[in-house]
């Protein structure tokens, strides 16, 4: 695999490209063109060449993509071929509807969720029974866990955060709005934006009014 840097905007395209693959494997499509998926994904068919070419291509001339490999590769440089470790902090109204949804058939699993309030402690969700928050370390260092989504109040994120790189997490999914910077280099941070993805709506909607 290639050791150069690629660009977080191939990297942002990837899980589209493995969401079309999958779909094609579930409808029995073995092998496919660039321009077949280009029609599909509506990226231009040498935006995929481009994109894939970063990873060593998987294309053969006359033939195209053979769909199985493709989405095991793109798995692999995704990193999930290996189980990913979650754990939730913060079992409020975000917290409680990421627990709730199945993400197993990606390859995470959620170990835990933890909170400091009493009175969703105890609680069940998502088949997990919400734990108080001086559990975590104990949770995290027993079970190997490496991502944490952190869904609680700004104000206690970036605390969270820091004790959770103590306990070696590596890998935050921040949904508070604030912007984590942790000191450790090896962390990884992917901020989640739902209000900026509805402003980026709401500007293409107000283009469309503009040209009517
Ligand atoms: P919520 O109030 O329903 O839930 C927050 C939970 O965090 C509560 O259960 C609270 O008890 C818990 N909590 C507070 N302090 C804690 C601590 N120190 N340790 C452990 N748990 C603690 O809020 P919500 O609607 O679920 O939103 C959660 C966070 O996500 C907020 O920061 C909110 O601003 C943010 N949010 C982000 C997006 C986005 O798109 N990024 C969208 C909605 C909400």
């Amino acid at each position: 695999m290639s050791e150069k840097e690629i660009s977080s905007a191939v990297i942002k395209r990837l899980p589209r490209y493995y969401r079309y693959l999958g779909e094609l494997l579930r409808n029995n499509v073995d092998r496919i063109s660039s321009q077949e998926l280009s029609k599909k994904m509506n990226v231009t068919a040498s935006q995929i060449r481009q994109d894939l070419n970063n990873f060593g291509g998987f294309g053969q001339q006359g033939y195209g993509y053979n769909v199985e490999y493709l989405h095991t590769e793109i798995a692999k440089i995704l990193g999930l071929d290996q189980e990913n470790k979650l754990i939730i902090v913060g079992a409020g109204n975000l917290g409680q509807a990421l627990a709730n949804y199945d993400f197993s058939k990606k390859g995470f699993r959620i170990i835990g969720i933890f909170d400091i309030n009493e009175e969703v402690i105890g609680k069940e969700i998502g088949g997990l029974v919400v734990q108080h928050i001086d559990k975590m370390k104990e949770v995290v260092e027993e079970n190997g866990v490496n991502m944490a989504a952190l869904t609680v109040p700004k104000t206690a994120a970036k605390g969270i955060a820091k004790s959770l790189v103590e306990y070696g997490i590596r890998a935050f999914w921040n949904f508070a709005s604030i912007d984590l910077q942790l000191s450790k280099e090896e962390v990884v941070v992917e901020n989640v934006h739902l209000a900026e993805s509805l402003m980026r709506l709401s500007y293409n909607v107000n283009k469309q009014r503009n040209k009517e």
